[in-house]
């Protein structure tokens, strides 16, 4: 999932200063489990903009995912009455609403942080850099490029104590976890196997990156 957190209140009333007709967009995917901007934190952001500002009007919903067009469809009236919108998804689902939404601004509610999952209630940690050249089949399932300070790919870099990462030693070792997670399934022979280069034309670094599946795509005139 996607993990954002909400920016400060202020930030936000400064970007929506001017405007009398806002509406607050949630999106009800990855924000709705990390609790920062499902349609709940949405109302509340919405009653709040408004107790700040009553002169304005204020309005609130949530799309199951803002990231997909089909779902935007459904906002267009609401969207007519509005001179703003404050979105409360992902920097996916803003953009996915600029591009949908091409007479009306959307603006970022949220700062999108990571790709993680909750480990425990209210704790998020990163779990992907989604660099395009998934190796955790040969890590024990544990990210070296994500979870090791300097995303190495071929074992320790030697700092680590106590199997704390020398980075911060709030954080685990990445290597040490997967050192012990290939020991448990008696793989550690894949520690002998060298990883060459990655490959970052797959990465960010590449530019845009873009996946098309040919067999899902519809052919002309459907
Ligand atoms: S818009 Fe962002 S937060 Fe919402 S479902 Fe899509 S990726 Fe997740
Ligand atoms: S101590 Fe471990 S996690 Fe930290 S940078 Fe070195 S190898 Fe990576």
């Amino acid at each position: 999932m996607i993990v954002g957190e909400l920016k400060p209140f202020t930030e936000i009333k400064k970007m929506i200063r001017g405007y009398q007709r806002i509406l607050v967009a949630g999106c009800g995917g990855c924000v709705t489990v990390c609790q920062t901007g499902g349609l709940q934190e949405a109302e509340t952001l919405a009653r709040l903009l408004n107790m700040d500002d009553p002169g304005t009007t204020v309005e609130s919903l949530a799309v199951p995912r803002q990231c997909e067009w089909e779902f935007l469809e459904q906002l267009k009236t609401t969207v007519q009455r509005c001179e703003i919108i404050v979105s409360t998804a992902c920097g996916i689902g803003v953009q996915a609403m600029n591009e949908y939404f091409r007479e009306i601004q959307t603006l970022p509610a949220l700062n999108t942080r990571f790709l993680g999952m909750p480990v425990e209630h209210g704790v998020f940690v990163e779990r992907c850099q989604a660099c395009g050249e998934c190796m955790l089949h040969l890590t024990g399932g544990i990210c070296p490029v994500a979870r090791c300070s300097k995303s190495l790919m071929n074992g320790p870099c030697g700092g680590s104590k106590n199997g704390r990462c020398e980075i911060s030693p709030e954080i685990d070792c990445a290597w040490q976890l997967i050192y012990e997670r290939l020991k448990a399934l008696d793989q550690l022979e894949r520690l002998l196997v060298l990883q060459p280069p990655k490959d970052w034309s797959h990465s960010r670094d590449g530019g845009v990156r873009k996946m098309v599946r040919e067999d899902l795509m519809l052919d002309d005139g459907e």
